[in-house]
């Protein structure tokens, strides 16, 4: 099933999906699942939703790309919106994830290279994850995405995530910034205790270091406030974005503080593709809806409902070990690999994806209905063991 002309960096499932409506799926053999995925946290509001497919389809029409060299009134209108929303004051907009970061980590190096004081080191958290560039993957606190790549980038500090007092022992004068995910979404659905995000904020602003957040897979809605950052009140000084942004349409962005965001002027950092007007119509389809349809609100009604769900099956399954989430991100640890009730859920009709080797992770879209997620609780129960 693999293509020959393909590169292989994906284990895929052999499963080809043709088309998708709201939070279902079907493959090339008419099998319909429920798709507990949203491409890695991506589809917002799930499939083919008529908003997002209309504005796509209108921009295309009228103007898909012209570069940065120009004004972009698509690209100034989705700044403004998501400055309303953050209470950050710019925005870079760029394609992915790890260019998000990339961005911030730039930005974090310039900002202080202005102040006449260069610092270098980022701290990061282990078992954390922010791309697959080589100064992303540096960040990254995982082992097993960095083999093979020596020399990995210089400037990054990897400490316990959860811990302050450990992170507050690793500030130096060469400390430009602490870069976390408020919730560790690769790493297992990792969830620091309540207060740490707050607390790290406090330290970085004590130790008047930059504090970024990487919202790639956390922002938009995801966990029940449009930033995961709200439900601390801790802004950042720069927050990356990407993933649900677009609803599937790829789109990154590195909002920041105005006194940061300053540091980068022309010539400093750029893109040719990013924020062009195709991927922020697109963006703007995707908050608009977001909005309008109370998405924010009923990630956090239908995160309840899906983390209850998965409590109860902990009491009836002994295999679980424990069960983590927020809004519509989840986590069920297991005691066991969790690769072989995957397959048994996909083989039922429901779509999850690993968050480490233990993990089942939960990611539908945001406009998941009741009975969707009571379908794909009954399902789990059904393939535990
Ligand atoms: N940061 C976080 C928290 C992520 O979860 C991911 C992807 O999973 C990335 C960064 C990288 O994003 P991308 O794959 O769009 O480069």
């Amino acid at each position: 099933m693999n293509s020959p002309y393909l590169m292989n960096t994906y284990a895929r499932f052999p499963v080809c999906l043709v088309k998708g409506k709201g939070s279902r799926v079907w493959d090339d053999h008419g099998k319909c699942y429920l798709d507990f995925i949203s491409g890695i946290a991506v589809n917002t509001l799930g499939h083919a939703h008529p908003t997002l497919a209309h504005a796509v389809c209108r921009q295309a029409e009228t103007l898909v790309h012209c570069s940065n060299l120009f004004h972009i009134p698509q690209q100034e209108q989705l700044a403004e919106t998501l400055a309303r929303l953050s209470g950050l004051d710019r925005a870079f907009f760029c394609n992915s994830g790890a260019e998000a970061n990339e961005a911030a980590i730039k930005l974090a190096r310039r900002y202080w290279h202005d102040q006449g004081s260069p610092r270098r080191t980022i701290i990061t958290a282990e078992q954390s994850f922010h791309g697959r560039t080589l100064n992303t993957l540096s960040a990254t606190g995982q082992d097993k995405v960095k083999i093979g790549f020596d020399p990995l980038m210089p400037g990054f500090l990897h400490i316990p995530y959860g811990d302050i007092e450990t992170l507050e022992a690793a500030i130096d004068e060469d400390t430009a910034a602490i870069m976390l995910e408020p919730i560790q979404g690769e790493g297992g659905v990792n969830m620091p205790e309540t207060g740490y995000i707050a607390a790290v904020r406090e330290l970085c602003d004590t130790e008047g270091v930059l504090m970024i957040l990487d919202e790639v897979q956390t922002g938009i809605g995801r966990t029940g406030t449009m930033f995961a950052f709200q439900h601390e009140a801790a802004l950042p000084d720069i927050l990356s974005l990407a993933k649900g942004l677009g609803g599937g349409f790829p789109i990154g962005a590195m909002l920041a503080k105005e006194t940061v965001a300053t540091a980068f002027t022309p010539g400093s950092h750029g893109t040719t593709f990013g924020g062009n007007p195709l991927a922020c119509a697109a963006a703007m389809a995707v908050i608009d809806t977001v909005e309008r349809e109370h998405l924010v609100e009923s990630a956090r009604v239908q995160g309840e409902r899906l983390l209850a769900g998965l409590n109860d099956i902990a009491e009836k399954h002994a295999a679980v070990h424990a069960v983590r989430g927020l809004g519509l991100i989840a986590g069920l640890e297991l005691d066991r690999e969790a690769a072989p009730f995957i397959i048994a859920c996909r083989d039922a009709g429901l779509l999850l994806l690993l968050a480490g080797p233990k993990v089942m992770r939960f990611l539908p879209p945001l406009n998941v209905s009741a009975d969707e997620i009571d379908e794909a609780l009954a399902i789990v129960d059904r393939c535990l063991p």
